[in-house]
């Protein structure tokens, strides 16, 4: 421990880089070794390799590779891998086992294309930015036959599969990492191997279809991702007795509803808008009477309609292939497309003042007679729902006019309401194909694709609900890999130094307390009349500011400290978002419509609808007049989903985002360590290395290894009977624990045992 080094045979002896990386606690082991190159950090922040030249005092003299010679804090050096150690493919392989070492170990691989590497339970994926050619039916036959053992999706597949068999429990793959990072990506290639082992009904090839078909209507391209999905999902993946998959149900969490009505400059709205204008067939041109992209207001206003590579003509075929798969009628596809022109269409329907007060009404145009047409309802109960509001007051109904920006916010809610149900209404078609039959037998593989931790320079209530979700998912994983460990070590008494992880308890408890806690209090403010973004933005300072996560800021703004990191929201528009009126007429007017979308999605609002605003407006209970917030139930989901994830054995697989330009061979240091960090890979490695990773029961133990023993000690109970083992075997003792009911080793020790046993 900061010893002052010198040089001995050549050799250097240095001391613990304590200072700057104090967690790495195992890095005292090797302490005293011999070192031969050092991680020395640069002015950039990036990391090098160096040789320590000479040291005297404090200081270091170090060499880099290109010659430059820089004098550094001697205790800054954090000690490197040897060589042979290069590009190992499980980080818990590294001697030093650093922020750089890692970095570079990841990188190193990286550039060979070997873009999947282990840390120790977790996947780590980094994401090529092109094609690799570890895909397809020769690289899955390999996993299946596992004569290729490298890290891989497919690994993880073929271990879900079988643990599913084997442990008769459902088993899950969770996929987390950035926009942009390959979740969606590394899903389908979970979902290629699934489908190749568990084929043969069929129903394999709906299940992919799914994909194609949930992309087109929930995916976008923004400024991050070409391909962006601004949804979240589960797919619950059915097997039979035999291994073959059954079926399938797809749930998903919060659609970015906005971005129908309005999306930021070069980004787009959802594919599909673009496709169908781009793709469909003269017919369905006149009977949607479409016009091109550049023709609609809501697909104008971000000036971009084109994505690099992207044909989208050609798309729109491939998703109504898609749709034909999962048993979609013609007649159905049809009326689904007159729900995207009519959509369309609205967002050009505009508005002309009739009177003195500033009141509107839509203007008589193409637009809007062809909105009518396409929904089927008649033009001037249109006329009505864009700019007439009925409100009850006690037992009177007054008609209220709008004015311009009210009647751009119920043409606005009207449309994003329009999409949002065709979406969930798709999903549910695709659900009735998949249905897993008679013959379930409840086993299950389910896949999470679900949008990573955001922080923006400008945070909202869509942002609000994901860091949430993405608090509570990196729970469900701290719980897993550290608290499990933990507690497993410590029930059976195993003395074994506690390793702190951060536990976000606290701020999940900021966001689900009640009465006072964020959500909580959002929806109090939401129920409120008079309610404000600002008006929430104070009860949020007045009731919060105990909690050590949260911080009040100047405005409408509040903090909350996440695992991630520190995020600010802005609570300009949360009230709205999170209150998400439709207002009844719109209602009704869907539920007077000719055509059976309309009609359909009006019933599925109407469960839900609104009510006037007598008492709490969100109080659960069941009774139809009581809308759920947003908030509230995407909760909900949420709470559901981690139970059904907490029945399962989970696998997780982290995906990693070198460079935010989306372009290939780009390995940017920080930003990757950045996203390690985030994500607990870093953690992870560490507290799996410096436990006892193999256990086995005493039972199971002297089963398995028993007749080894030289002496016979059959009538010895199965502790005696194991620790005799390991005397016998010469096990050092820091490499084994005994504890009540089991054996913990250190990585590696089992191995003899094993290859003595399968040579006897
Ligand atoms: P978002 O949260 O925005 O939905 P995401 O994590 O789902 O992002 P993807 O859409 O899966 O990100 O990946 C973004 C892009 O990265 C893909 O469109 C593809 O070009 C590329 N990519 C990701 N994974 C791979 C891979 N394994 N091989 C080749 N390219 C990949
Ligand atoms: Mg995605």
């Amino acid at each position: 421990n900061g010893e002052v080094s010198s040089l001995v045979d050549g050799d250097l002896i240095v001391p613990l880089p304590q200072s700057t990386d104090r967690r790495w606690s195992d890095t005292s082991v090797y302490a005293r070794k011999k070192v031969l190159q050092f991680w020395v950090q640069l002015p950039s922040g990036n990391w090098e390799l160096g040789k320590v030249l000479s040291t005297s005092g404090e200081e270091s003299v170090v060499k880099l590779p290109e010659g430059n010679v820089l004098k550094v804090i001697s205790e800054t050096l954090v000690p490197a891998n040897p060589d042979i150690l290069d590009g190992v493919d499980d980080l818990m392989q590294l001697s030093y086992l650093n922020e750089p070492a890692v970095l570079y170990n990841l990188e190193y691989r990286y550039n060979q294309d070997m873009i999947y590497t282990k840390a120790g339970p977790v996947l780590v994926a980094v994401n090529p930015f092109k094609e690799v050619p570890l895909y397809g039916n020769s690289n899955i036959e390999a996993y299946r036959k596992r004569s290729n053992e490298s890290p891989h999706v497919y690994a993880i597949a073929d271990t879900a599969i079988r643990e599913m068999i084997r442990d008769e429990v459902n088993q899950s793959i969770i996929i987390s990492g950035e926009s942009g990072a390959g979740k969606t990506e590394t899903a389908k290639i979970a979902m290629q191997y699934l489908a190749a082992l568990g084929g043969g009904s069929g129903i394999e090839y709906e299940i992919l279809k799914t994909n194609p078909i949930l992309e087109a209507f929930g995916n976008a391209k923004t400024l991050r991702n070409d391909n962006s999905s601004r949804f979240g999902k589960l797919i619950e993946i059915h097997f039979s007795e035999t291994g073959k998959i059954s079926g399938a149900k797809v749930q998903t969490f919060l659609l970015e509803k906005s971005r129908v009505v309005q999306c930021a400059e070069g980004e787009r709205s959802y594919h599909i808008f673009y496709q169908l204008c781009a793709g469909a067939s003269p017919t369905l041109r006149e009977k949607l009477n479409l016009t091109s992209a550049e023709e609609y207001k809501y697909l104008q206003q971000s000036n971009c309609y084109s994505i690099n590579g992207v044909d989208d003509a050609e798309r729109f075929q491939a998703v109504t292939e898609a749709l034909d798969i999962v048993h979609v009628s013609k007649e159905d596809q049809e009326s689904v497309f007159a729900m995207l022109a009519a959509v369309l269409w609205l967002g050009n329907v505009s508005f002309t003042v009739i009177d003195n007060e500033n009141h509107v009404e839509p203007e008589e145009d193409e637009s809007l007679s062809t909105v009518a047409k396409l929904i089927g309802c008649n033009i001037n109960e249109l006329k009505l729902a864009l700019s007439k509001r009925n409100m009850k007051v006690r037992n009177d109904t007054i008609v209220q006019k709008l004015t311009l920006p009210q009647a751009i916010d119920a043409r606005d809610a009207l449309a994003k309401s329009i999409y949002a149900c065709l979406f969930y209404w798709l999903v549910e078609q695709i659900n009735k194909s998949l249905a897993v039959g008679k013959r379930r037998t409840g086993r299950s593989i389910s896949i999470l694709d679900i949008y990573g931790f955001e922080s923006f320079d400008k945070n909202s209530f869509e942002q609000f609900c994901i860091n949430y979700a993405n608090e509570r998912l990196q729970q469900h994983f701290n719980r897993h890999l550290f608290k499990l460990e933990q507690e497993e070590y410590i029930q059976d008494g195993i003395d074994w130094t506690r390793v702190d992880f951060e536990d976000n308890q606290n701020c999940l408890s900021l966001f689900e307390k009640k009465p006072l806690g964020l959500l909580s209090l959002l929806d109090e403010e939401s129920t409120f009349p008079n309610g404000t973004d600002l008006t929430l933005a104070n009860k949020l300072k007045e009731h919060l500011s105990a909690n050590s996560c949260f911080r009040g800021d100047r405005g409408k703004a509040f903090t909350v400290s996440h695992y991630a990191g520190e995020v600010t929201y802005e609570t300009t528009g949360f009230l709205e978002k999170n209150r998400d009126l439709l207002h009844s007429d719109s209602i009704k007017l869907l539920s007077s419509c000719s055509c059976h979308l309309p009609q359909a999605f009006a019933s599925s609002m109407l469960i839900h609808s609104e009510k006037p605003v007598v008492g709490p407006l969100y109080k659960a209970g069941g009774a139809d007049s009581q809308r759920l917030s947003v908030a509230t139930k995407f909760k909900d989901q949420l709470f559901q989903l981690m139970q059904r994830l907490g029945n399962t054995t989970p696998h997780f697989i982290r995906c990693i985002k070198p460079n935010n330009v989306q372009s290939p061979g780009l390995y940017e240091q920080g930003l990757v360590l950045q996203q390690l960090r985030c994500c607990g890979v870093l953690e992870v490695v560490r507290i799996s290395r410096s436990g006892f990773p193999t256990r086995m029961s005493h039972q199971k133990f002297a089963r398995r290894y028993g007749f080894l023993l030289l002496e016979s000690i059959a009538a010895k109970d199965p502790l005696s009977v194991s620790v005799a083992i390991l005397h016998q075997f010469n096990i050092l003792p820091e490499m084994y624990q005994v504890g009540y009911t089991k054996l913990f080793f250190r990585t590696g020790q089992i191995g003899v045992l094993e290859d003595t046993r399968n040579r006897t």
